[in-house]
C-alpha cells in the first residue's frame, strides 16, 4: 500500500471512509486504558494527523515504544473526527515502529523549549512546529523568487563561490587555501606565496555575485543569481549571517527607476506567493510569535513604497528630535535604528532611499551630476532594515577608472569587469536581497539564525 501524506490526508474528503497508510514522527501521545491517541506528523503540514488506537486491538507493551520524536507507519480506516481542531483521523489497524526515541535522552520531549535553546540542537529543531513552519515558507519562498523571475524571461546565472577578486569591498573574505597554513612557501621578502596555491592566486570565498553577474547581463540581457555568500562579519547582529543566500538579479537597458520597480514588484511577488500558499504556516508563527504578522503583510504587499534621497531621509532624522545612538548628519552611514525609524515610525511603510554619497557606496555605482551622490537605491522594511541594496552601475569607462583610481582599488584581478565597459557597454541595473532577511520578514521572526537551517555565526559551525 502506498503511504499518503498527512497534508493529503487532511485535505481530501475524497479518501474518508477508505484505507490509508501514513508514516510519520510522533508529537504526543495520550489517552486512557480504553483508547490512545498518538499525533502524528509527516513534515508535510504543520498539522498533525490523529491516529486513534483501540486499546481492544492493541496491547500497551506494543504501544510504548510509541513516545514523542518516535517514527512509524501506520495503516487504517480513515475516518471523519469527532474531536474539535481535526477534519480526520485515522482507527489503526496496523502499525509498525521504525525507531523509537528514549524519552529520558530525546531533547525535544517537552514543548516549549526557547528559541535560544533549539539553536543549540539545531541538527533537531526542524522537527518542532517553529522549524517546520520555518523551513516549508523558506522553501516556499525559494520557488516564488525563481517563479517571478522565469515568468519575467531572466536567465538564472551560477556566478562561482571561489573568487580572485577582492575589490568588491561588501564585507572580509573567507580565504580559500589548500597551503600549508603553519608553514606556507615564503617569497624572498618572507610574504606568503600564493603563486604555489591551489589557484596559483590569493582566492576567497565571494561576497557578491554582482560583478559576474553584470557579464551575465551584458549578453543574455536580464539574469538573476540565487546562491550562497559569504561574509567574514564579526558583527554578530541578529540580521547578520556568514554564510547567507543572496538573489542579484542584474539587467540590462534598466535605470534606477526600472531597477525601483522591479524590486518592488519583486519582495511584494514573494510576499504575496507565501500569504497564498503558507496561509497554515504563517497563522501557526502569528499565533506564536508575532500578532500583526498577517497584516503587515498585506499591508506591504497592497502599499507603494515611499521612495525619497537620502538627503531627504536625512533631513527628517536630523528634523526628528529623536536621540539616536549614532549621530546622523549627511555623509554618514545610515544605522538600523535611522533606518527604521523612517519606516516605522516616521512614513509607516517600506521605503526605498536613492542618491547616497558616494563615499559610503560601491566604486560601481552610477556617478550623478552634482559630483557628490550615486545613482544607489536601498530599500528599508519595517523589523528588517536594509532588505535590498542596488543601484544603476556606472557604464561609463572613463568615469569608473576614474572613480577607482581615487579609491585605490586594486584592480590587477578585474581587468575582465573592466571589458564589459570596453566592449559595448550599456546602461544597466540590479540589487542585490538577502534571502533570510526577506524569511525573517515573511515568518514575524526576529533573529537571522532562525530562519536559515544551519546558521553560521562567529564561532558556530557545528551542524
Ligand atoms: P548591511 O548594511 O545590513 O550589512 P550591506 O550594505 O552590507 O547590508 P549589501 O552588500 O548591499 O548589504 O548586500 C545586499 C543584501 O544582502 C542586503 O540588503 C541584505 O539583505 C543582505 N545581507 C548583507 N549582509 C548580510 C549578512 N551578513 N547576512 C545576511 N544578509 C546579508
Ligand atoms: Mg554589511
Amino acid at each position: 500500500m502506498k503511504r499518503t501524506k498527512v497534508s493529503t490526508l487532511l485535505s481530501t474528503p475524497a479518501l474518508i471512509g477508505t484505507e490509508v497508510e501514513a508514516k510519520g514522527w510522533v508529537r504526543t501521545r495520550r489517552g486512557n486504558k480504553h483508547v490512545q491517541f498518538v499525533q502524528l506528523n509527516d513534515g508535510s503540514t504543520i498539522n498533525n494527523i490523529q491516529v486513534v488506537f483501540d486499546m481492544n486491538l492493541f496491547s500497551e507493551d506494543q504501544l510504548k515504544p510509541l513516545t514523542t520524536g518516535s517514527s512509524l507507519r501506520v495503516k487504517g480506516l480513515l475516518v471523519e473526527s469527532q474531536g474539535k481542531g481535526q477534519t480526520c483521523e485515522i482507527q489503526a489497524k496496523e502499525f509498525e515502529v521504525y525507531g523509537s526515541a528514549d524519552p529520558l535522552a530525546y531533547p525535544l520531549q517537552k514543548k516549549g523549549h526557547t528559541l535560544e535553546f533549539l539553536r543549540d540542537i539545531a541538527h533537531l529543531r526542524p522537527r518542532t512546529n517553529t522549524f517546520g513552519a520555518v523551513l516549508r515558507i523558506r522553501s516556499a519562498l525559494a520557488f516564488a523568487i525563481h517563479k517571478f523571475f522565469q515568468e519575467k524571461g531572466f536567465y538564472y546565472l551560477n556566478t562561482p563561490l571561489i573568487t580572485a577578486s577582492d575589490a568588491e569591498g561588501a564585507g572580509a573574505m573567507f580565504q580559500v587555501t589548500t597551503l600549508d597554513v603553519e608553514n606556507p612557501p615564503r617569497d624572498e621578502e618572507g610574504r606568503v606565496d600564493y603563486s604555489a596555491d591551489f589557484f596559483g592566486k590569493h582566492t576567497s570565498l565571494t561576497v557578491s555575485g554582482q560583478l559576474e553577474g553584470e557579464l551575465g547581463a551584458t549578453a543574455l540581457g536580464e539574469i538573476y543569481t540565487f546562491g550562497p555568500t559569504f561574509r567574514a562579519e564579526n558583527s554578530n547582529t541578529p540580521r547578520h549571517l556568514a554564510e547567507f543566500w543572496m538573489i542579484e538579479p542584474e539587467m540590462a537597458f534598466y535605470d534606477i527607476t526600472d531597477n525601483m520597480d522591479l524590486a518592488e514588484e519583486f519582495v511584494k511577488y514573494c510576499i504575496k506567493y507565501a500569504l497564498d500558499n503558507c496561509a497554515d504556516d504563517i497563522r501557526f508563527l502569528e499565533q506564536m510569535y508575532d500578532k500583526g504578522l498577517t497584516e503587515r503583510l498585506n499591508f506591504v504587499v497592497n502599499n507603494d513604497f515611499i521612495r525619497l534621497s537620502y538627503g531627504e531621509g536625512v533631513k527628517i532624522l536630523e528634523e526628528s528630535g529623536k536621540k539616536f545612538e549614532f549621530p546622523v548628519h549627511w555623509g554618514t552611514d545610515l544605522q538600523s535604528e535611522h533606518e527604521r525609524y523612517l519606516v516605522e515610525e516616521h512614513f509607516k511603510k517600506p521605503v526605498i532611499l536613492t542618491d547616497y554619497p558616494k563615499e559610503i557606496k560601491a566604486f560601481y555605482m552610477k556617478q550623478n551630476e552634482d559630483g557628490k551622490t550615486v545613482r544607489a537605491m536601498d530599500v528599508l522594511f519595517p523589523h528588517i532594515g536594509e532588505i535590498i541594496g542596488g543601484s544603476e552601475r556606472e557604464e561609463n569607462y572613463d568615469k569608473l577608472m576614474a572613480r577607482i583610481e581615487e579609491l585605490h582599488i586594486p584592480m590587477k584581478d578585474m581587468w575582465w569587469y573592466l571589458d564589459t565597459r570596453r566592449f559595448g557597454t550599456v546602461p544597466h541595473s540590479g540589487f542585490g536581497l538577502g534571502f533570510e532577511r526577506l524569511v525573517l520578514f515573511v515568518t514575524g521572526m526576529t533573529n537571522i539564525r532562525d530562519v536559515i537551517p544551519f546558521p553560521r555565526t562567529p564561532g558556530k559551525a557545528e551542524f
